[in-house]
């Protein structure tokens, strides 16, 4: 099949390599002029790294990566270890694959790089969808860089996505009342020893931090989360104000406050984070959706992007049956509907949830401290054990 996707973000690029890797003809449209990420780390989990291992990227991925050995939850004052788990080669015994935390940047060109490599896959920048038509055997796109017709279109065009609203109406994405800080430290810039390998959360009353190496270990990945109403502005570009998160993280402990030492105006940003609640349909006939688009998340599960490499691998996968052109694509859209909404809703959900775990204040952090350690750990196992190339898989049976 043709196939059309609209974001060549990690979702998008992603899909791209999953439906190429069964045979379909991809074109993606990114309307930036040139593929690129911010200054950000991220977190790729088993499930994720399980889907990118598939499409040939382990030596690729691995070069750049960063292997954490723990998660590790922290009391946002004294430093005391609230609870861990184990990951390294933990994670990889026990769910097969392991668990990365990388650049978004490095991340973004090992995709790209797959792509161009691709006979099957174009990548088209400067072309913005602003307007789709679908008739009963195609769907057709009107972009900056012109119009394009294909057997199907897949919406991965992140959190206000242009094809969604084409399909269910403008309804805005809600802010979630948390505000975040990110920026980037050498890590030679730090005290020798004082992050340790491992994705740290500082838990306190209305905030937390995070932080963790990525690139190999040379940079350390700092986001800083605090409770905040009254601006909603939702940007990876918005520059932060050093000053104001020092001042907000006063008080913390004092490998906190180093960090937000190392703030500086030209590496700061700051944004005000949204979410949806799961949305009851995702598609209509040849057209649907992917990541974000769908179902954007809080960060505080480190899922998001897994969710839109898992939708990636199922959907392709959907994709993969015969299916005959002409009649049979809106089923199949249907059906990896059906194999993603509970499993992301989920997520969602969950990390709403941890929203209200994480920033717990006074008795209610007391008792949540006494009991985090088992719950969390058979949480995650959950979220990581999940295979979405055997999901898929199913479809075609
Ligand atoms: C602070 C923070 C930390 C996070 N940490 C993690 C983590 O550790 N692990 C994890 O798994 N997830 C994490 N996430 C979530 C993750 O970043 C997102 O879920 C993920 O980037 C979504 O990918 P996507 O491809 O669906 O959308 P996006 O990354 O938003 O990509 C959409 C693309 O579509 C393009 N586009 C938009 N409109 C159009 C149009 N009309 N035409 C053409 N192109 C268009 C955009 O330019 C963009 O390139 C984090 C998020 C935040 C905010």
């Amino acid at each position: 099949m043709n196939i059309l996707i609209a974001g060549g973000g990690i979702g998008g690029l992603t899909a791209a390599l999953c439906l190429a890797k069964r045979g379909h003809r991809v074109r993606v449209l990114e309307q930036a002029t040139a593929i690129g990420e911010v200054g950000a780390g991220i977190q790729l989990s088993p499930n994720a790294t399980r889907v990118l291992f598939d499409l040939g990227l382990e030596s690729a991925l691995a070069a750049v990566a960063f292997r954490p050995d723990a998660t590790e939850m922290r009391h946002w004052r004294t430093g005391r270890l609230i609870a861990a788990t184990p990951l390294g080669d933990d994670a990889l015994q026990t769910y097969g694959f392991p668990y990365f935390h990388i650049h978004r940047g490095d991340l973004i060109a090992v995709l790209e790089a797959a792509v161009h490599a691709h006979p099957l896959v174009e990548l088209l920048t400067s072309a913005r969808i602003e307007k789709i038509e679908e008739a009963r055997e195609c769907v057709q796109a009107e972009s900056t860089c012109g119009s394009f017709e294909a057997d199907v279109l897949i919406g991965a065009d992140g959190i206000r996505s242009v094809v969604r609203a084409t399909l269910f109406g403008p309804a805005q994405p809600q802010f979630t009342g948390n505000i975040a800080w990110r920026f980037l430290i050498p890590a030679n810039a730090l005290p020798a020893g004082m992050i340790r390998p491992a994705a740290t959360a500082w838990w306190g009353p209305g905030g937390h931090v995070v932080h963790y190496f990525v690139r190999r270990g040379e940079l350390v990945n700092c986001v800083f989360v605090r409770e905040q109403s009254g601006w909603e502005v939702e940007s990876w570009t918005e520059p932060g104000d050093p000053e104001e998160l020092r001042a907000v993280f006063l008080g913390w402990h004092e490998h906190v406050q180093t960090l937000t030492h190392h703030a500086r105006r030209e590496n700061l940003f700051k944004w005000a984070l949204f979410d949806r609640t799961p949305m009851p349909a995702w598609g209509r006939g040849r057209i649907t959706l992917l990541g974000d688009a769908c179902h954007p998340t809080l960060p505080f599960m480190a899922q998001g992007a897994a969710m839109a490499i898992e939708d990636a691998a199922v959907l392709a996968q959907c994709l993969a049956v015969k299916v005959a052109v002409k009649l049979e694509v809106a089923p199949a859209l249907q059906r990896y509907e059906e194999l993603r909404k509970t499993r992301t809703a989920g997520i969602q959900t969950g990390s709403r949830r941890n929203a209200e775990i994480f920033h717990m204040r006074g008795i209610k952090a007391w008792v949540r401290d006494r009991a985090a350690g088992k719950a969390a750990g058979n949480r995650l196992a959950a979220v990581y054990r999940y295979d979405a190339l055997a999901v898929g898989a199913k479809s075609q049976s």
